[in-house]
């Protein structure tokens, strides 16, 4: 029986990750930081959270001693590099613990492989925001990298290690370079989350109106659970590499707060422009979402989109639910929660 671990299993794509390698027949072992805010919530979601080849275990990228227990002590076949400080707007007032969990993290479990069993294959968890500012469109494997955030930044180093210690030293090291993915598991500090939320408590009368930030930004999203089946096949190449995973299509937020409210039936009409613009119920009137400049970004990736051939023609990996289908899924979830009076 293989042995997977996997750093984030509470996150999104940890979860989803960890339910794919169970139904794989694998043994998971999924690290925990003690102080995770995030809880089990999406592994009981996911009805996996009491699986019998699951265990939970202590692990934080920040111990120094924590990446050497685990893996001398469970010895891995596998291990899927998903912890970090993953929010994008976040890194700007914590770029010192993003560093040292994206970027110091990953080294030291690179480090860590190739001391205790180099044969241990290693996923890269990177990311669309390693572009940045790309000077080209789409994005590829061989695109520059430009990041724009001291999330993309820090990634940045550790996808160059995990290319380095592919090259160096033979380790089987994948990097995923994935665009936005969503899904009902989505972190509410994401925007397609926040407004997925917003709407079910608009719906049920919980909420009056939604604020967000830039309008304007267009994201390339994805259905979180089929990049994680990337990453597995990425896993069981004969070979390592680099893929960038992502739809190839942008929208934007307004379009995604359209599709939100469609999916409980409400149409809506963008008025105004700039922190003035509003969104409005196009039936009654009402006011249902707003700008709040506080929710602006320091700085902006505005047109990141990938081409996903590479993964296409090697992997035979194709992402076909389209972005509709998510957030109706999204929507309904969250209005299964908050009917419930369940706030994950
Ligand atoms: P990211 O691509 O990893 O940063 O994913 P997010 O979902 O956090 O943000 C996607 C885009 O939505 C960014 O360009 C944000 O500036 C924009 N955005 C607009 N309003 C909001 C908001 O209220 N919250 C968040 N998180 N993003 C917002």
């Amino acid at each position: 029986m293989k042995t997977s671990f996997i750093t984030g299993v509470t996150g999104q794509d940890g979860a989803y990750l960890a339910r794919l390698l169970l139904e794989h027949g694998h043994r998971v072992i999924g690290g925990v930081r003690r102080s995770a805010s995030s809880g089990l919530w999406r592994l009981e979601e996911l009805g996996i959270a009491s699986h019998e080849r699951l265990s939970l275990v202590n692990f934080d990228l920040l111990d120094p001693g924590g990446a050497v227990r685990l893996l001398a002590g469970h010895r891995p076949h596998e291990v899927y590099n998903l912890a970090a400080q993953s929010f994008v707007g976040a890194s700007f007032t914590e770029p010192m613990l993003t560093l040292q969990t994206a970027g110091a993290g990953t080294l030291q479990l690179l480090e860590n492989i190739r001391a205790i069993d180099p044969a241990i294959r290693f996923y890269q968890a990177s990311s669309s925001e390693m572009f940045g500012l790309a000077r080209t469109s789409p994005q590829d494997e061989d695109t520059p990298f430009c990041p724009r955030t001291p999330y993309g930044t820090a990634k940045v180093y550790a996808h160059w290690m995990a290319v380095n210690y592919r090259e160096t030293y033979g380790l089987f090291a994948c990097s995923g370079i994935l665009y936005n993915h969503e899904s009902p598991l989505r972190g509410r500090e994401f925007v397609t989350r926040k407004i997925t939320d917003a709407v079910a408590r608009i719906r049920l009368g919980k909420l009056d109106c939604l604020h967000l930030g830039n309008l304007d930004a267009r994201r390339d999203w994805g259905y979180a659970p089929e990049y994680v089946d990337a990453m597995v096949r990425m896993m069981s190449a004969d070979k390592p590499g680099t893929y960038v995973l992502a739809t190839g299509r942008t929208a934007s937020i307004r379009d995604f707060a359209t599709m939100a409210f469609r999916a409980v039936e409400v149409e809506i009409q963008f008025r105004g422009s700039g922190v003035d613009e509003i969104a409005v119920d196009a039936r009654t009137g009402r006011t249902l979402i707003r700008v709040d400049p506080a929710l602006y970004r320091p700085a902006e990736v505005e047109r990141l989109v990938g081409n996903p051939a590479h993964a296409r023609a090697q992997l035979g990996w194709e992402p076909v639910v389209p972005l509709e289908a998510i957030c109706v899924e999204m929507v309904e979830a969250d209005l299964r929660r908050n009917s419930a009076g369940v706030s994950l």
